[in-house]
């Protein structure tokens, strides 16, 4: 009763009558529509058709995902994320608008790269310091875009992205747009997982195919884009950006001078003045 199993058996998500251990983090639709996304195709008919035991055995002894990823971290991250996700609906603190598939993505990533960072700590060469990062400015004839995202749990379906455009002198040029004649391009943002997946493309049959096709077709009009990843405290323009749009309609806006929230934010950047984080090297 505790966990929402009850004496009554049907799932209150989707109305199937009997809501098992494998309907719950496998069969209900939803939970189904996660598990194409991440599954290849092919493995389809063994992943939703074995009991519970022998899914569980399946899943930890062969690489079934589509994406370039640790397949059993995926498939534990998944199986949890699932069920917690299962009970926040029952107990009524959902959020229905998230992106089930980019929420374990980016889960699944940072276990991943936490477990790196462990195994690095252990290895004798290995030394943390603390260094100063902090936003670098272009090479000359080239114009640095910072962009970034964000999410907001307490507004549904309320995610928001935003972006900056400087020149090599760090001064501010504009939002996102080839008006200015832009040649050369470096795009950067602190989600490693984005940066990837523009980077290095997708098969077709990958969810974010469409997506990243659109921005490689508009890349194709610029002369020269360069992607790169930021920590977050070099990205902090584009992270002010990002929470700033909340404020405005949900339409693209462009802004013709800086808004007065990150004028002190572009000034430091522009100085070089960057924070401390402990990095491994
Ligand atoms: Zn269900």
């Amino acid at each position: 009763m505790r966990r929402g199993m009850t004496n009554v058996m049907t799932c209150s998500r989707c109305g199937g009558t009997y809501e098992d251990v494998l309907h719950a983090i496998r069969d209900c639709p939803r939970a189904r529509n996660l598990w194409m996304r991440l599954v290849r195709s092919s493995h389809w008919p063994e992943f939703f058709s074995r009991d519970l035991k022998t899914w569980l055995q399946l899943n930890v002894s062969k690489q079934l995902g589509r994406l370039d990823q640790d397949w059993p971290s995926t498939f534990a991250t998944t199986c949890w994320s699932l069920w917690r996700w299962r009970n926040e609906a029952i107990f009524g603190n959902g959020d229905d608008h998230t992106d089930w598939f980019f929420t374990v993505v980016h889960r699944v990533r940072n276990y991943c790269e936490d477990v790196k960072l462990v195994h690095a700590h252990q290895t004798k060469n290995s030394t943390r310091i603390n260094k100063v990062v902090k936003w670098d400015k272009p090479d000359y004839g080239w114009v640095k875009i910072n962009v970034d995202g964000a999410c907001c749990k307490d507004q549904a379906s309320s995610a928001a992205c935003g972006g900056m455009a400087r020149n090599a002198h760090g001064l501010f040029i504009g939002a996102f747009t080839l008006h200015y004649g832009l040649c050369k391009v470096v795009l950067e943002m602190d989600s490693l997982t984005a940066r990837e997946l523009v980077r290095s493309g997708v098969v077709d049959s990958h969810p974010c195919a469409a997506l990243i096709r659109g921005i490689h077709s508009r890349c194709s009009t610029v002369g020269e884009v360069s992607f790169k990843h930021v920590y977050r405290e070099g990205n902090r323009v584009a992270d002010a950006m990002a929470a700033l749009a909340y404020t405005s309609d949900f339409s693209l806006v462009f802004h013709q001078s800086p808004p007065g929230e990150i004028v002190t934010l572009l000034d430091e950047d522009a100085m070089g003045i960057g924070s401390l984080r402990s990095c491994v090297v």
